[in-house]
């Protein structure tokens, strides 16, 4: 097979790992750059350049789609798909989980567990958000942040309201949410592949922080998920249309509630962590899918 890996760099761990995986399963792989990639657009026939290269004859791509380039970067996986090349993540699904409100109103739809949460545009009823999610202690996030930065721990109703309305001055969009204290700066990572959980570790955050980010010096650990969890976060990616995908969910008192769901979950923390060949799974996924797509067309 042909694979295209779309990622803004090869040196990545995730990026690296992947076209190792690629190559030992004799593919012949080839990271592109999606912010180097350009469309062209006219009826009937599209077409995709990488610098001045036309692109052709790829049979997949993989796209590692970073959050500040999701529109550039969905834009050019939806001109692979319009090519006919199957993508590991739709275009749509990248978009969809990109945005964290519309990521719980997709899964709260499907009855998925989510913490209680409020959003508001400009709203002058800060009291009335707050006691929406249950009143102080509350968690606020920016609609936009990634690792963790961006989501604040308001322990009383006073902060909150100052914290909310110096957000809505800097006109942020934010998500206002009970905080679940018994995650207890905890949260919990599956990694998703083709409807099975793969791997899953928790995460802990250092002494004195309620964020388990690694990125914000968290440490994870592997753990063996509940029957509970591992339906969460199967139904989770299921509802958001990704076949891959990293869920991230509280452990509550009422169950496990979802966070996050990420579309180009990174592979280092959890392959090391679990010591599980991630990378592997995803291309395994991949040759399954293209032969699925090749049986179809044939038979079309
Ligand atoms: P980001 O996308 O920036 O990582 P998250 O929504 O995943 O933002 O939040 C970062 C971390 O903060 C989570 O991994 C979790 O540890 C903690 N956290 C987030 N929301 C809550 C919440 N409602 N209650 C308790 N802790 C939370």
């Amino acid at each position: 097979m042909r694979i295209a890996i779309l990622s803004r760099n090869a040196s990545l761990y995730s990026t690296k790992r992947l076209v190792e995986a690629a190559k030992e399963r004799g593919h012949d792989v080839r990271v592109l750059d999606h912010l180097k990639c350009y469309v062209g657009i006219e009826a009937g026939n599209p077409t995709l350049y990488y610098n001045k290269e036309k692109i052709t004859d790829y049979d997949a791509v993989i796209p590692r789609i970073g959050a500040s380039v999701t529109f550039y970067g969905a834009a050019i996986v939806r001109q692979f798909e319009m090519m006919n090349v199957f993508s590991s993540t739709k275009s749509q699904a990248i978009t969809r989980s990109r945005d964290k409100l519309r990521t719980l109103q997709v899964l709260s739809e499907a009855g998925i567990g989510v913490p209680k949460t409020a959003f508001a545009s400009q709203s002058k009823d800060v009291d009335n958000l707050i006691s929406h999610v249950g009143g102080a202690p509350v968690i606020i996030k920016l609609l936009e942040g990634t690792q963790g930065i961006g989501v604040v721990l308001a322990e009383s109703k006073k902060a909150a309201k100052s914290v909310i309305e110096a957000f809505y001055g800097l006109k942020a969009d934010i998500l206002i949410q009970e905080f679940i204290k018994e995650a207890n700066g905890s949260d919990i990572r599956a990694f998703v592949v083709d409807n099975e959980v793969v791997g899953a570790m928790k995460r802990q955050g250092k002494e004195g922080e309620f964020r388990s980010n690694l990125h914000r010096g968290g440490e994870g650990e592997m753990i063996e998920l509940t029957h509970e969890e591992r339906d969460a976060a199967l139904c989770a990616s299921k509802a958001l249309g990704l076949s891959i995908s990293g869920v991230d969910m509280l452990r509550s008192s009422r169950g496990p509630l979802i966070i996050e769901v990420n579309s180009s979950p990174g592979l280092q923390g959890i392959e090391t962590v679990t010591q599980i060949d991630v990378a592997g799974k995803i291309i395994d996924f991949v040759e399954r899918n293209k032969k699925k797509k090749a049986e179809r067309d044939l038979i079309g």
